[in-house]
């Protein structure tokens, strides 16, 4: 059952897209760099545009479905860890309820609520939902903040594959420049990430954005090396 609030409540509050918002912003960054990075390591390489899309579509395929396996295995054995948690509360609410009584007395008294207070609301907190109560108090459970795999799983691939399309605008560039402009876009689609990210979870974004570029451009960089190494040596 849920109340709604009738005191005036303005505050928009940000935490319960974190966990979509934390895999999307990852992906998009994964995605701008590591493609971007393949594409440029290859054109070094002395790729023609045809082989630099084709090493970028392979590559983005590739990453995208990494990107939502290993997202779902690793939110899902958060979920696995939550309902553990959960069967174990509903476990101890069971066989003790006098104890789990006590300890959810004892979980407000702690935040501030004077004994004869606490054992009041404890005892009308359980007769309303004594397992949500204790999760809540207990683990800082709530509904809005579960570990959810499939959307992770969704979002990351999605924001990896609009990541990863990002160096793709610079390939119909000529030749001579085509390198210049793919770190043109991920620089300019790294920042644009960076910002959407910042305001979206209500945060500064100008340090995290910058780290990312740098981050980013060093990878490129790289391996844009790499490959012309590989080009003077097999040339
Ligand atoms: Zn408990």
């Amino acid at each position: 059952m849920n109340i709604e609030l009738t005191v005036p409540h303005e505050e928009a509050h940000k935490a319960g897209r974190g966990g979509w918002l934390r895999a999307a912003v990852l992906g998009a960054n994964d995605g701008l760099v590591s493609i971007s990075s393949i594409m440029v390591g290859v054109a070094a390489a002395g790729a023609t545009a045809s082989g630099v899309a084709t090493a970028g579509v392979a590559a983005i395929s590739a990453g995208a479905l990494a990107m939502a396996v290993g997202e779902f295995v690793s939110v899902s054995s958060q979920a696995d860890i939550e309902e553990a948690d959960r069967q174990l509360e509903i476990k101890h609410l069971n066989d003790q309820p006098e104890a789990e009584l006590e300890e959810l007395t004892q979980y407000l008294q702690a935040r501030g609520l004077t004994r004869h207070t606490a054992e009041r609301a404890a005892i009308e907190m359980t007769a309303h939902d004594a397992l949500e109560a204790h999760l809540r108090e207990e683990l800082g459970r709530h509904e809005h903040n579960d570990a959810k795999p499939l959307q992770a799983a969704m979002a990351s691939a999605a924001s990896f594959i609009l990541g990863g399309v990002v160096p793709f605008l610079a390939l119909s560039t000529p030749e001579n420049i085509r390198v210049k402009m793919m770190f043109l876009v991920t620089f300019i689609g790294l920042g644009a990430a960076g910002t959407f990210s910042g305001v979206a979870s209500g945060m500064n974004p100008v340090k995290p954005t910058i780290r990312v570029i740098l981050g980013g451009l060093l990878a490129m960089a790289a391996t844009y090396g790499v490959g012309a190494l590989f080009h003077t040596q097999v040339a």
